[in-house]
């Protein structure tokens, strides 16, 4: 299983004052078992949507690798990135969308780590 983890910063707002966008994304690659981890400033705007297809596009073959969005609301990303979903050929069920709004970096690390754990075993119920 390889996972491909993208954080948005969404615009540095509110909910996202508690973490250091500077040092998140290393801090992912150091301490979890990740393909890699990049930070973008807004991930559904036009820039942001091109990325996050180049990503989806790059994996569309790949039924070992999940992409994982740390971004806001999971059903809230379901709908930012329905279009890109429909421009790939991405399998929508290896997309991982991760609400880390107001929390730190260790915060988010640990939100993550979770998921990570029930994507590794998916008979573990969500908490
Ligand atoms: S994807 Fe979500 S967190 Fe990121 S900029 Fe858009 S609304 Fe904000």
């Amino acid at each position: 299983m390889k996972v491909k983890t993208l954080v948005c910063n969404c615009k540095g707002l509110d909910p996202f004052r508690h973490a250091d966008m500077n040092t998140l994304a290393f801090e992912i690659e150091s301490e979890l078992d990740v393909a890699y981890a990049a930070a973008h400033p807004q991930l559904c705007a036009e820039g942001g949507i091109q990325v996050l297809e180049d990503v989806l596009r790059a994996a569309e073959d790949d039924p070992d690798t999940y992409v994982m969005v740390c971004a806001c609301a999971e059903d809230t990303q379901k709908n930012l990135f329905k279009k890109a979903f429909r421009r790939t050929g991405f399998d929508e069920k290896h997309f991982v969308p991760l609400d880390v709004r107001n929390t730190t970096n260790d915060g988010i690390l640990d939100r993550i780590r979770a998921r990570l754990a029930e994507i590794a075993d998916p008979t573990k119920p969500r908490h």
